[in-house]
């Protein structure tokens, strides 16, 4: 295949497809292109897995079924400022390109799965996860980060009997949040019998985890690694390698531009433009770059980006959890539900314009 469109989105995520939405209602020539063939709402993927009938598949749908552009299903492999390269050797042109490729959790498919690019088969790689969670007796969460206290939390709701471990490195969970937001969510898990080990930094040794400077040695029998998020910018080594910077983010300027280029942007998980990483960002800063390019083909003046207000919800469980707003942190129901009540599925689909499958 050689084919030739006006803008193409690399990564269906909440930043290509809040970015894809809004051009092709405008009427643009759009063409999305994802490895997978589903969109996901990644808030919902941990209850998937320790509570997958609460929301069954409905946190993922097909892109076909919503996407108002062309969607093409491809994995990129390499590309250049004026076409990309697919891993089947098809070759897309383009007169702009928006990097929204995301990023992944390489010990972690069930944050965002590393291998199973088809609807049907995410679904079984949930059900097997929630399978293989539901015999074990211990679990061990290493991370204290969101993704590693929200995971824990979810287990010791889903399953209050089973002996579950949290290990962090840090002396206290949450690194990047308020002490207040970090004191709450230990009281939180501890009070669920989450047994939360801090200051540890474990290797994996023959079957089982060492932590050097206590000498304690932890086994489980499931372990979950919720460390190490990595951007997905691997195919732009080979020709535009001099855009990445020393962790291969994406560099970009305010205007979510590729440093150095007038035709390429990035948003999103993959690029600098916000240091924290949300997908609620990802999502604003997709509608935002849909607005500056139809100023920008409509010859207006163009502000540049600014990180909005952002508050982060991390649920410890199915009744708890600490709400990080602008200017406080709280536990009040009010907040954490903003989460809790369908882990943000209803209202993510709403932005794109269409609902969770029935
Ligand atoms: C368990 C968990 C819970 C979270 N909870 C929240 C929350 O409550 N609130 C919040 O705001 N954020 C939350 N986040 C963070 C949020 O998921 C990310 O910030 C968000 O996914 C980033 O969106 P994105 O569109 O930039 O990238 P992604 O969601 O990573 O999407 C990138 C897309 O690009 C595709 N892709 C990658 N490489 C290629 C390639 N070479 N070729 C083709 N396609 C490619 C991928 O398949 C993927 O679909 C959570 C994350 C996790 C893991």
């Amino acid at each position: 295949m050689n084919k030739h469109t006006d803008v193409l989105i690399i990564g269906g995520g909440f930043a290509g497809v809040g970015v894809a939405q809004k051009l092709s209602k405008e009427g643009v020539d759009v063409t999305l292109i994802d490895r997978k063939n589903y969109f996901e709402v990644t808030f919902a993927t941990l209850r998937n897995v320790t509570a997958p009938k609460k929301h069954g598949n409905t946190p993922r749908k097909l892109y076909n079924d919503f996407i108002d552009g062309t969607f093409i299903q491809g994995s990129v492999s390499a590309m250049n400022d004026s076409k990309v390269m697919l891993e089947s050797g098809d070759i897309i042109h383009f007169k702009q390109a928006i990097i929204a490729s995301g990023s992944r959790y390489p010990t972690l498919p069930e944050a965002k799965s590393n291998s199973k690019f088809d609807y049907a088969e995410r679904n079984q790689e949930m059900l097997d996860a929630h399978e293989s969670l539901s015999s074990a007796q211990s679990v061990l969460v290493i991370g204290g980060g969101v993704v590693g206290v929200e995971f824990a939390g979810e287990i010791a709701s889903a399953f209050p009997g089973k002996d579950i471990t949290l290990v962090h490195s840090k002396d206290s969970l949450l690194d990047n949040s308020e002490p207040k937001a970090q004191r709450k969510v230990l009281e939180q898990l501890t009070a669920k019998g989450v047994k939360v080990k801090l200051n540890r930094k474990l290797s994996k040794h023959e079957g089982s985890y060492r932590c050097a400077n206590t000498g304690e040695t932890i086994k489980a029998d499931v372990v979950y690694e919720c460390v190490g998020m990595v951007p997905n910018t691997e195919f732009l080594q080979a020709e535009l390698a001099d855009v990445l910077d020393s962790s291969g983010f994406i560099a970009v300027d305010e205007y979510m531009r590729v440093k150095g280029y007038e035709n390429l942007y990035s948003l999103g998980d993959c690029a600098t433009l916000d240091s924290h990483k949300h997908g609620y960002l990802a999502s604003v800063q997709g509608a935002r770059l849909a607005d500056m390019l139809l100023k920008a083909m409509k010859g207006k003046k163009v502000k540049p980006y600014k990180t909005p207000p952002v508050v982060v919800v991390t649920p410890t469980g199915t009744d708890s959890g600490v709400a990080q707003l602008p200017f406080a942190v709280t536990t009040m129901n009010f907040f954490v539900n903003l989460k809790q009540k369908d882990l943000g599925i209803s209202n993510m689909y709403k932005m794109y314009g269409t609902v969770p499958d029935s």
